[in-house]
């Protein structure tokens, strides 16, 4: 079991939240053209409404099970994205609940998508650049086809490089990613976390999912 975080302070991670949107303009990017999405897998639930104090109101949850205990724990306070591994039989748990899903990744969940989507579904579709065999994500060569059978609209699309020691090691893995969307004409960009997120910035992300760096629980990178 991960450690949930605790004590969390809206002063602290008001203050995470400056520093994140000053790195970004440092970076050379409008702050205000990248989404900072908080990743609060951590986070237990009455924890949350430190969040928004602290200005942060696009949350991404891990589980369909944590997903629906948060937000109904805080009706209409927060916009949710899923950014978890999305078993195909929590798709209908979840799909009408949030924002976008970042993290299609198998047929079986397209499958499941086609019968409980709404017409306002929106997804991302996750791609394994690395071809690492443990990690989810569609294969760079089996994207074309995918994104062909997807029944509703794609909008961008999301990685998770492998770990890395220097944060320079990511960004091979975001530019090939901005090339793929290009290609499939897809404007979302999810990309980079808190080892890597000004490398994803650089490199075009639109969406970055931020969690220790916010919240305060280990080093920023
Ligand atoms: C936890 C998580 C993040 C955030 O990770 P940090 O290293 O805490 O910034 C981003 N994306 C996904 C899919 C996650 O599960």
């Amino acid at each position: 079991m991960v450690e949930l975080i605790r004590g969390l302070r809206a002063e602290q991670i008001a203050e995470n939240l400056d520093r994140v949107r000053a790195e970004i303009a440092g970076a050379g990017r409008d702050p205000g053209d990248v989404e900072i999405l908080t990743a609060v897998k951590y986070v237990p639930v009455e924890e949350l409404v430190t969040l928004a104090e602290a200005g942060l109101t696009l949350l991404g949850e891990n589980r369909a099970q944590d997903l629906i205990a948060k937000q109904e724990a805080y009706p209409g306070r927060f916009t949710w994205d899923f950014i978890g591994q999305l078993q195909s039989r929590k798709v209908k748990d979840v799909v009408r609940r949030v924002r976008l899903i970042h993290s299609l990744a198998s047929d079986s969940a397209l499958m499941q998508l086609g019968r409980h989507a709404g017409p306002e579904t929106k997804v991302l579709v996750e791609v394994d650049l690395a071809g690492e065999a443990s990690k989810s994500g569609i294969a760079t060569t089996e994207l074309e086809g995918f994104l062909e059978r997807c029944p509703v609209k794609v909008v961008g699309l999301m990685t998770m490089p492998p770990r890395a020691a220097r944060t320079e090691q990511s960004r091979p893995y975001f530019a090939a990613l901005r090339r793929l969307a290009e290609r499939h004409g897809l404007r979302e960009l999810s990309m980079g976390t808190t080892q890597d997120y000004l490398v994803a910035a650089q490199e075009g992300a639109t969406i970055l999912r931020l969690g220790s760096t916010l919240l305060g629980s280990k080093p920023s990178a």
